[in-house]
């Protein structure tokens, strides 16, 4: 059961496009009012699902940021809270996917997975808790978390180092701001089909003699409820986060993937 919620302000990072774009059309019909962030390069196809989910009736602005950079999510949170007067959720999903073999990943790259996955999740949670520490009244922080943080993908170690990042920054900050009333919990999805994983099948495929779709297919076969995800599946368990239903969990990296792994 969904509970629906009364003025409150959910912040999306990387919301122009799949798992972000589903989990923001969702909160708004949950009745959450919503910041949308992208990057820059992606400001059309950020406008293009504002307008799309102004059609709920909730209040939709935008705030264009790169979450790796302290700056810019700092002045997001706080535009936040200019435009909203408030903060009561923030989802940090934004997330970049490279596929390179442990010996071939250069530090840039490295540097390049961590500072989008792991720092940008470590400064939109900390902002965000800054803001609704000050505001009072306890909040929700979500943040994009994945299978491989539990068991990574080989040629993926780096984006899966990146993901098991997220499952300890979220334990540690459920600890810390439990005391404000602020749970802090990530979502684990599967195989979802979409830009991030045509990538991943592009690459993998490559890496392993296949055809494009080829990869996807092959890593689908482990899914026991037997489809791809979709980015609605994900949005229904960020939903339960980002609700009153879920106020005694905290700490938690959920896994919504069909039935890959079992915790
Ligand atoms: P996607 O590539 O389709 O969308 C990601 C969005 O994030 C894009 O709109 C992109 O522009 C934005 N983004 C990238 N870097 C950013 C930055 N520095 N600042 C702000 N925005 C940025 O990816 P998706 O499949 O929708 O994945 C969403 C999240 O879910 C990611 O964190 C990803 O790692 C995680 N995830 C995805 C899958 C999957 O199968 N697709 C599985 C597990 C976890």
């Amino acid at each position: 059961m969904v509970t629906t919620v009364s003025s409150s302000t959910a912040l999306v990072t990387g919301a122009g496009r799949g798992i972000g774009k589903a989990i923001a059309a969702r909160l708004a019909a949950d009745g959450h009012d919503l910041v949308l962030n992208d990057v820059s390069q992606n400001a059309d196809l950020l406008e293009t699902t504002a307008e799309e989910i102004r059609t709920s009736g909730r209040k939709v602005t935008t705030a264009l940021a790169d979450v790796s950079d302290a700056a810019q999510v700092k002045e997001m949170v706080a535009k936040t809270a200019t435009d909203h007067g408030r903060l009561n959720v923030m989802v940090a999903n934004a997330g970049i996917a490279r596929v390179t073999s442990l010996l071939e990943t250069d530090v840039e790259e490295w540097d390049q997975v961590m500072a989008v996955n792991l720092r940008g999740v470590f400064l939109c949670y900390t902002e965000a808790a800054r803001q609704m520490i000050a505001q009072g009244g306890g909040g929700k922080i979500i943040g994009a978390a994945s299978i491989v943080a539990y068991r990574p993908f080989a040629l993926l170690s780096h984006y899966s180092a990146s993901k098991w990042g997220v499952r300890g920054l979220t334990q540690g900050a459920a600890m810390e701001w439990a005391k404000h009333g602020i749970t802090v919990n990530a979502y684990c999805p599967g195989i979802v089909g979409t830009a991030m994983w045509d990538l991943i099948d592009q690459k993998l495929a490559a890496e392993e003699g296949m055809q494009r779709g080829e990869a996807l297919k092959k890593y689908s076969e482990s899914i026991h409820l037997g489809r791809v995800s979709v980015p609605e599946d994900v949005a229904k368990l960020v939903s339960y986060l980002a609700s009153p239903d879920s106020d005694y969990m905290t700490g938690q990296s959920i896994m919504i993937d069909g039935g890959i792994q079992f915790s």
